[in-house]
């Protein structure tokens, strides 16, 4: 039964409303997680809690336990200046700003001649997830990644 603090081990397929695959993981490349520590998205966490090795599920999540509503308050234009003058602003670029006390990515969209449109929201806030989801293996995480609250599966550290 998978509970807080255990490394879930999983394979997924993520499609939106329109049925269009927007991500995946299988066997070969899981996806490995650290439950409970919000390293994926709320709704996903609560559906895998107590489910066990083997187990296949096929969940719905609504964009408030997805990847939130869509903000059009994060959408905003910035002014060229203030940027550094040399940065080589392109679209799809992200940086990160502090926004009402958290630190809040923007993703650049468009660069015109004396402003940067950028958006804040995340490229899933607004959409219903569909989730389809094979539980691959538990393991007990380690004290280091507790102290962490992410998984290391030897692709990163940080
Ligand atoms: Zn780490």
């Amino acid at each position: 039964m998978i509970k807080k603090n255990d490394v879930v081990t999983m394979g997924f397929s993520l499609k939106n409303s329109a049925g269009e695959e927007l991500d995946s993981a299988d066997a070969k490349e899981p996806l490995n997680y650290l439950h409970g520590a919000k390293n994926i998205v709320p709704g996903l966490e609560e559906a895998i809690d107590g489910l066990a090795v083997g187990d296949k599920k096929d969940v719905t999540i609504s964009p408030d336990k997805g990847y939130g509503e869509d903000d059009p308050g994060l959408r905003l234009k910035i002014p060229r200046s203030n940027f550094p003058p040399k940065a080589d602003i392109k679209p799809e670029m992200q940086f990160a700003s502090e926004m009402d006390g958290h630190k809040q990515i923007f993703t650049v969209i468009s660069v015109e001649d004396d402003e940067i449109n950028v958006d804040g929201n995340h490229p899933l806030a607004g959409q219903t997830l569909h989730f389809s989801i094979e539980i691959l293996g538990v393991r007990d995480a380690t004290e280091e990644e507790l102290s962490h609250g992410h998984v290391h599966d030897g692709t990163h550290h940080h």
